[in-house]
């Protein structure tokens, strides 16, 4: 069977368990040749992060502590991405964060504190702009960098609150990067995935979020919201050929419940 990632090296960032939607995608990567190199946040992830990884994509499989909040971190990551391989084809940045705080995820919007707004932005945004900036020296003509967002960057989703804008500003991001990328001597192609509901430990910290699935159930077109093989199948066209001219959009992958106004 061809596999369209054949000889392409993919660098994923987000993999916090087998739920996460970065290993949903990093499995696919992997099915479609890919080589990947992996991040995980901290010591209190380190040791299961490596295990799952390794026990999937092969016991050689690098991996290297990456903490968005740090640009020491992110230099140190990108630096060690750069011992790994002299090429980079494809970038999954699968990375956000919303303090616990007054309105941040559930509550009034009108109390969300300065602190929590900067550090959401700063991790599930900024983050985006800063690994791209570190990887895509490395990333040859072609390369591919894919982000994930949620549609409450574009329409209200009770208690998403903070999140929502910073998926907002990381929508942005992609086609601000999008543009400046794509007119490289080595044009780099960015996108975002925008997924719908799925149950990961991130999911889990918005209030009320369970209840979503029922919502999609009865108000999407297909009358669900999407699995990690689907969102694992259209990262892979993204990074594939078929992605060839695809740059800075916004990918809905949410069984049609966008389109939905009533
Ligand atoms: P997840 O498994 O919890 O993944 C989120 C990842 O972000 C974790 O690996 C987390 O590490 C990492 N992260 C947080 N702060 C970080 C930092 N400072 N530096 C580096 N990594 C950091 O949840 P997920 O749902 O798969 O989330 C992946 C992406 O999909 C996110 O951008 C999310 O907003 C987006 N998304 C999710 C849904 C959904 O319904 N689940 C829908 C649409 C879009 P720790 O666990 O160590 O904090």
């Amino acid at each position: 069977m061809e596999k369209p990632l054949e000889g392409k090296v993919g660098v994923v960032t987000g993999v916090a368990n087998h739920r996460s939607i970065a290993f949903g995608i990093a499995k696919a990567w992997h099915e479609a040749g890919a080589k990947l190199i992996f991040s995980y946040q901290g010591e209190r992830l380190k040791d299961s992060v490596i295990k799952l990884v390794r026990q999937h994509f092969g016991e050689d499989t690098a991996v290297c502590e990456l903490d968005v909040a740090s640009d020491e971190s992110i230099e140190n990551f990108c630096g060690f991405v750069a011992t790994q391989t002299d090429r980079v084809d494809m970038l999954l940045h699968a990375i956000a964060f919303a303090p616990k705080a007054a309105g941040t995820l559930e509550g009034h919007f009108t109390d969300i504190p300065r602190e929590a707004f900067s550090l959401s932005l700063e991790i599930s945004a900024y983050s985006l702009i800063a690994l791209a900036r570190g990887i895509s020296p490395l990333m040859t003509a072609g390369g591919s960098i894919t982000a994930l967002t949620y549609h409450a960057s574009r329409q209200v989703v009770p208690n998403y609150n903070l999140m929502a804008v910073s998926k907002a500003a990381l929508e942005s991001c992609t086609r601000y990067l999008a543009y400046d990328l794509g007119r490289r001597e080595a044009p780099i192609r960015v996108n975002c995935i925008s997924a719908g509901p799925v149950q990961t430990l991130a999911a889990r910290g918005v209030s009320g979020f369970t209840s979503m699935f029922k919502v999609y159930e009865e108000k999407a077109p297909l009358q669900r919201s999407c699995t990690l093989e689907e969102l694992g199948a259209m990262a892979t066209y993204l990074a594939s050929d078929g992605g060839a001219c695809v740059t800075g959009q916004c990918l809905y992958a949410d069984g049609g419940y966008s389109i939905m106004a009533m």
